[in-house]
């Protein structure tokens, strides 16, 4: 076992604060990664609040990790030491059922495994990316390419992916009028990975606030969803729409947006229920459907097109004590576009 440092808040709704973790020892199959970058998810912020139920506390947040393989087991053959790669939403699956032989882990019928708040197969709790160091099996270990710097690859490897799998399952490319609900951390990837696909791309705002960015970003089109004329001019203009937001949303305001046929993914995982009058969905055969980050295999390949079309997050770099600060601007829109930890600073 070996000791790190890391974040980690010791009870739900309670502050992170500076603890120290045991990071198992490296067996047969796994990775040792030095970890230089943490990208802070909406998602650890639910968790960490117990937003989306009971959890396991202490919890150490963090699956957008980016580093630097430091040692390996003596079966591994896809990683060496020197590396620098990535761990997403997943540390583990069954990797026997349908999905996880079709590549798609984050369905495993047979039970995945989160990178923390879970309890990997050998029983015991993961801890995620908020500290120095963690050990994985390499399977779920990805390769950062060479053009991509560690600190903005960090957010690829959960918004980039949640983002990416969506827009390549419903086809967003050229021809396609794509909107993106909320412009953050999951939205501005949606936004940079659309137009990099060649859609047509709308962003779906709360307010103009970030329009500059947006317009610069890749969005060719950018509206206020607090300005009722939006739903107006908009009604029957896009081919897909993916919601990103953190927080219920009228569904049927925006689904009255997609054309006949259109498909509205959402993504974002609000803490409550919604209620959709079907109707939303009957009129224009229109698809609402969701999608869940992606497979390790698909994480990979939208590395490689991030890193080809020159690409990462935008983030502003914190340092581990600002976490409960950075953590309040988000809950209140206030991100651009995503906090990333330089765990030196742990
Ligand atoms: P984020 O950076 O906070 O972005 C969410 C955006 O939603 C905000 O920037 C804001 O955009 C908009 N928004 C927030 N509250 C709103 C409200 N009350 N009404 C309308 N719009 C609102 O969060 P994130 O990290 O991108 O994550 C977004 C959601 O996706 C979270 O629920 C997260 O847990 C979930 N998630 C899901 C997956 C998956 O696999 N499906 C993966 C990762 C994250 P504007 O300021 O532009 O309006
Ligand atoms: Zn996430
Ligand atoms: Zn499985």
């Amino acid at each position: 076992m070996t000791t790190v440092a890391a974040y980690a808040a010791p009870a739900a709704k309670a502050p992170l604060e500076r603890t120290t973790i045991e990071r198992r020892p490296v067996g047969e199959f796994d990775v040792l990664i030095d970890i230089k970058f943490a990208g802070i998810c909406h998602s650890d912020i639910h968790q960490a609040r117990e937003g989306w139920g009971e959890a396991i506390f202490p919890m150490v947040p963090g699956h957008e990790i980016a580093g630097v393989v430091s040692e390996v087991g003596p079966g591994v053959t896809r990683h060496q030491v020197g590396d620098r790669v990535g761990v997403g939403c997943l540390v583990d699956s069954c990797r026997e059922c349908d999905n996880c032989k079709a590549g798609l882990e984050q369905y495993c019928t047979g039970g995945n495994v989160g990178t923390y708040n879970a309890v990997g197969k050998d029983g015991e709790v993961t801890y995620g990316g908020y500290s120095e160091k963690v050990v994985v099996d390499e399977n779920f270990v990805v390769r950062v390419p060479d053009g991509l710097s560690l600190d903005v690859a960090a957010p690829l490897l959960c918004a980039g992916i949640t983002t990416y799998s969506p827009l390549k399952h419903w086809n967003a490319g050229p021809g396609k009028k794509v909107a993106v609900i909320g412009f953050g951390g999951l939205g501005h990837m949606a936004v940079k990975i659309a137009h990099a696909l060649g859609a047509e791309v709308t962003v779906l705002s709360q307010s103009l606030r970030k329009q500059d960015d947006g317009l610069k970003l890749g969005a060719d089109h950018y509206y206020a969803t607090s300005d009722p004329k939006t739903f107006e001019e908009l009604r029957g203009t896009f081919d897909l729409i993916i919601s990103t937001v953190s927080a219920p949303l009228d569904f049927g305001a925006f689904l009255a947006l997609l054309r006949a046929d259109g498909a509205l993914v959402n993504v974002g995982a609000p803490e409550e229920p919604i209620s959709l009058n079907l109707f939303s969905v009957i009129a224009g055969r229109k698809t609402l459907a969701g999608s869940s980050i992606g497979g390790i295999r698909e994480t990979q390949e939208m590395l490689d097109f991030c890193a080809e079309h020159g690409f990462g997050a935008e983030i502003e770099l914190i340092s581990a004590s600002e976490i409960n600060e950075a953590y309040e601007r988000v809950l209140n829109s206030d991100v651009r576009y995503r906090f990333v930890i330089d765990t030196a600073t742990i």
